[in-house]
């Protein structure tokens, strides 16, 4: 989305220097054949940076309650900071409270950002966000032990409250990063009248100059996330890299079926007007109509309010959600459309009304295509095998793709869980992502702006 024409040239440009790359055996500075076992990044290493991490927040179950914008958050930012300069990075906090960390380049030349975020949700697992963030500051650990000088600036960044929860609904940071934050997000308070100014102050930033974390499209030459998958596809196929396509779009709209409440023992079968027996067909018919077409689409009704909602009344108006998501916005509107025919025909056979509200709609954010493929060409190298995959679930990185080119990798989770103590990647797992994000990272560098030489 958003990339112009000139950027779609560049584009091309690395993905024709990616497959010149690759045949060449470039990136890690390795011979070709013979360097498939090597492993630049430490997996203990950064298996004790994610335990330890994994202390501030800590819950019973065994993960970690660390919401953005509490003293958990606060202690774990303290935590990564630490890190970021104890692997020689030049640590800034901006106005949104995003934490990044630099590393100079030897070249002129935009940034390489890499990153994530390390906030939770309430009982969330110690893998969301945490293996990016520590993935990218091992990563940084590892350049510096090999010695190896980069022509980009490196930036490694923990962006602010990605999960959402006390004051707006989520991605704060790379919100900001992007420029959409909400005008009154200043004014923001919870439930407990905590402002979310308060916090912002803590944590580095400051909500009155909010507008000047806004990221200027051309100064990020590439983003990458490394993130687990929070699905089962990777897991139960036994793949080790995910290349991730994009993350998808999401359509949001409530609808209402009309119809009469009456007498549930007074009233024939003939006579009535039931909402919930038409609004069940429509759930129906939105799980009918999203399997219709081939593709990863998918669709869910999460939510139904039912009144008056009791056993001997009829239902007289059902409110329920209709939520769609791909990775291509016009393959959504085309459901979209369907469905809505579909509920017009059911509620004339239940002589019901449904009617739906205009959807809010959130736009795919697609990866770059060149980068997709320098990660694919990173992971066999390492020897680890790849599969393309959406992103169902959002990422910093989709407000990334408004100002820059941006490429994600996943690593397996266990079970498909995420959101949830039992959230679980293996140390090699976690390992092999950082590994790929290294080698992405140097090839990136060897391959972006190749005409611009070092000086
Ligand atoms: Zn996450």
């Amino acid at each position: 989305m958003g990339i112009g024409r000139s950027r779609a040239l560049i584009l091309g440009a690395f993905l024709l220097l990616a497959v010149v790359g690759l045949s060449r055996g470039q990136g890690g500075g390795e011979k070709p054949g013979s360097d498939s076992a090597i492993r630049h990044v430490q997996q203990e290493r950064l298996w004790g940076t994610l335990q330890k991490l994994g202390e501030f927040g800590k819950n019973p179950e065994g993960g970690v309650s660390r919401v953005g914008f509490t003293e958990a958050d606060l202690a774990g930012r303290a935590y990564v900071t630490g890190l970021m300069r104890e692997a020689g990075l030049e640590v800034r906090v901006d106005p949104a409270g995003n934490i990044f960390g630099r590393r100079m380049g030897s070249a002129n030349l935009p940034v390489l950002l890499f990153g994530s975020h390390i906030d939770s949700v309430p009982h969330g697992g110690n893998f969301d966000g945490d293996v990016g963030s520590l993935g990218a500051i091992e990563v940084i650990r590892s350049l510096n032990e090999q010695k190896v000088k980069t022509r980009h600036p490196l930036e490694v960044v923990v962006w602010t409250n990605e999960e959402g929860g006390r004051f707006y609904s989520g991605l704060v940071g790379s919100s900001a990063a992007a420029g959409i934050l909400p005008a009154n997000i200043a004014e923001r308070r919870d439930d407990k009248g905590e402002k979310l100014s308060d916090w912002m102050s803590r944590m580095g930033g400051d909500v009155s100059r909010i507008k000047e974390a806004k990221i200027t499209p051309g100064s990020v030459a590439s983003y990458l996330e490394l993130h687990i998958e929070q699905g089962a596809v990777m897991d139960e196929a036994k793949v080790p890299i995910g290349v991730v396509l994009g993350i998808v779009g999401i359509s949001e709209q409530t609808c209402t079926a009309s119809g009469f409440a009456n007498h549930a023992g007074t009233t024939p079968m003939n006579r009535r007007k039931d909402a919930l027996a038409a609004a069940s067909r429509a759930v129906l018919a939105v799980r009918e109509e999203v399997h219709a077409d081939a593709g990863r689409q998918v669709g869910t009704v999460g939510w139904m309010k039912v009144e008056p909602g009791a056993a001997n009344v009829i239902p007289g108006q059902v409110k329920f959600s209709v939520e769609l998501r791909d990775l291509d916005a016009e393959k959504i509107k085309r459901i979209d459309t369907r469905i809505l025919q579909r509920f017009e025909s059911i509620g004339k056979d239940e002589n019901v009304q449904i009617s739906c509200t205009e959807p809010d709609f959130l736009a795919p954010a697609l990866t770059a295509p060149a980068f997709r493929e320098v990660i694919s060409a990173s992971a066999k190298e390492a020897g680890l095998n790849t599969v393309e995959l959406p992103s169902g679930a959002g990422h910093d990185a989709q407000n990334v793709a408004r100002f820059a080119p941006v490429g994600m990798i996943f690593v397996p989770s266990r079970g498909g869980i995420s959101h949830s103590p039992l959230e679980y990647s293996s140390p090699e797992q976690v390992a092999n992502g950082a590994e790929v994000l290294y080698r992405t990272i140097l090839r990136l560098d060897a391959q972006l702006d190749a005409s611009n030489t070092p000086h």
